[in-house]
């Protein structure tokens, strides 16, 4: 026997989980690393065996009863006392800056490309119409769904 395989086993002979084979016996009366080792766990297991959890204080729960209820009681954050936060402060402007490099980004791009003069009725032609009015599309889905809501209101 192997001295790491006697120490995966450890915690559990030192915790008395279980006795120590005949193997594990005899690898102990001959290796005094580990025997050392086991001794030192058996001691810090007596020692978790004897300590107590400290008892709260009798009055943590009135305590903290009357602090919740003082802060339920206060009013809620206003948005200028949100302003003051530093943090808030430095997210908002980092969106804001990522904002208005998007903006110039997208503004480049658009101005970058050329426009191809596809033949009609071709897929390129096709597509270039799609993104062209690719908002107007969006709203006639909108338009879509609305009907489907009247509809369902008006056949329950
Ligand atoms: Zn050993």
């Amino acid at each position: 026997m192997k001295c790491d395989e006697i120490r995966e086993r450890m915690p559990d002979v030192a915790a008395g989980f279980s006795e120590p084979t005949a193997a594990e016996s005899n690898h102990l009366a001959g290796c005094s690393t580990c025997t050392e080792q086991l001794q030192a766990m058996r001691s810090t297991m007596a020692l978790l065996d004897e300590w107590q959890v400290p008892e709260p204080s009798p009055y943590f729960d009135v305590r903290l009863q009357a602090r919740l209820r003082e802060e339920i009681a206060k009013p809620p954050l206003g948005w200028a006392r949100w302003f003051r936060r530093p943090v808030l402060a430095a997210a908002l402007t980092v969106a804001m800056g990522v904002g208005v490099g998007l903006f110039f980004a997208r503004g480049n791009y658009n101005h970058g490309v050329e426009a191809v003069d596809a033949p009609p009725g071709s897929a390129v032609s096709d597509l270039q119409t799609l993104d062209k009015n690719h908002e107007m599309y969006s709203d006639f889905e909108l338009l879509d769904d609305l009907d489907v809501q009247q509809d369902v209101v008006a056949n329950p």
